[in-house]
């Protein structure tokens, strides 16, 4: 099996095309403005017009050519005979009982991957995916276990929030009483490891004649892509969130592989570095709670010890189980027990309640089954 880091580099390629391939049309979701002006200054029409389009995809969700009535007439035969607003099919709609909507999400390529909506009170978090698949291989991690990874395009992790903005009615873009109020780039693989499409995207959301979601309200997870933290930070400045998991390189390295190649010490100082870190903003450091793994008060005093002087809040995770695990979620009084240690060192400490398990929509549990299904009919991965 391939090591963590030699498969970190995806290849751009990827990436399928943003042109479909049966009708010649460019997608118009996800281009940033810069590229919307281009395409417009390449057919003759002025650049406001750009602005118009802009304000039609982002800001009303417009689905055609035709409704954006504010364009002429020939203006919008002109783009309908060139390009498409599709969004991604959602071949799949999940209801969890305590409300969280898990939309599986294919491509125009067939692949999937998974988008999940969490409402909770006033504030509704969406979770977005920024691969097919994760070359991360974490050991505790559903998503890990799917073998075709490919990089989702700007165009597609945008598309998620467009879908799932088209699904609970939200256009034009609210002001207030948003039902997506937060964008969490937690799902399906390692966005740091599609950085381009993945700023691209954000960008895009943050916006603000158009999605308008605030870099306060967009928090990206990684498993700690060292080398572009930094960059997020400074380029994207939107919350950072660490899956941390363990304590001791000797028990991270085997549960989180990348830190074979990206160490706990050098993944706190990026962190330390981070743009923008401060009590007020702090950085979320993710623990998952593995039945006698990583879940001992001395591992409690350990996290304490290793995030003094950082602006930390840690979530603990239950473990989500699935199919196959080798893992078991701590009980609850270890929970508590650990949670205590930390909260009485001072650390802001909170348990992430498990949101959509009976649809396997929580944490670490996203995983697109065509392409089990796919793999299924291939020879044996070996
Ligand atoms: N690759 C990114 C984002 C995806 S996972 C990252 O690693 O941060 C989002 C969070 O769910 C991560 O903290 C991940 O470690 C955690 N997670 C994965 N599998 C889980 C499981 N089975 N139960 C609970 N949390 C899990």
């Amino acid at each position: 099996m391939p090591s963590p880091a030699s498969r970190t580099n995806l290849d751009p390629m990827d990436s399928p095309a943003t042109i479909d391939t049966a009708t010649h049309q460019k997608a118009l979701i996800g281009l940033g403005r810069d590229e919307l002006e281009a395409e417009i200054a390449g057919l003759d029409e002025p650049a406001f017009r750009a602005r118009q389009l802009w304000h039609w995809i982002y800001h009303r969700g417009a689905r055609s050519f035709e409704e954006m009535t504010t364009l002429s007439k020939s203006f919008r035969a002109k783009l309908a005979g060139r390009y498409s607003l599709e969004r991604p099919e959602a071949t799949r709609d999940l209801l969890s009982t305590d409300g969280t909507r898990k939309w599986l999400m294919r491509f125009a390529d067939g692949q999937e991957a998974e988008t999940v909506l969490i409402p909770e009170g006033e504030r509704g978090a969406l979770c977005i995916s920024a691969q097919v698949g994760c070359t991360l291989n974490c050991t505790f991690c559903h998503t890990g276990t799917q073998a075709l990874v490919r990089n989702l395009t700007a165009g597609e992790i945008v598309g998620q929030i467009m879908l799932a903005r088209d699904a609970v009615g939200e256009w034009p873009s609210p002001t207030h009483d948003r039902r997506i109020t937060n964008i969490v780039l937690m799902g399906m693989g390692e966005p740091l490891f599609n950085y381009d499409n993945v700023a691209k995207a954000v960008k895009i959301a943050l916006d603000g004649d158009g999605i308008a979601i605030s870099r306060r309200r967009i928090t990206l997870s990684t498993a700690g892509v060292v080398p572009m933290i930094e960059r997020c930070g400074a380029e994207l400045g939107v919350n950072l969130a660490i899956s941390l998991h363990a304590v001791t390189d000797e028990l991270r390295d085997v549960i989180v592989p990348l830190n074979r190649k990206y160490p706990i010490a050098a993944l706190l100082a990026a962190c330390r570095a981070y743009p923008g870190a401060s009590s007020a903003r702090r950085i979320t450091f993710e623990y998952i709670m593995l039945d006698g793994v990583n879940d001992s008060d001395s591992d409690a005093k350990a996290l304490v010890k290793l995030l003094e002087g950082l602006p930390a809040k840690v979530n603990l995770i239950p473990f989500n189980p699935w199919p196959g695990a080798i893992y078991e979620c701590s009980p609850p009084a270890r929970i508590d027990s650990f949670i205590k240690i930390l909260q009485n060192a001072g650390l802001v400490a909170i348990t992430r309640t498990p949101r959509g398990r009976d649809i396997m929509a929580a944490c670490g549990q996203l995983k697109s089954d065509s392409v089990k299904q796919r793999r299924a009919r291939r020879a044996p991965v070996v």
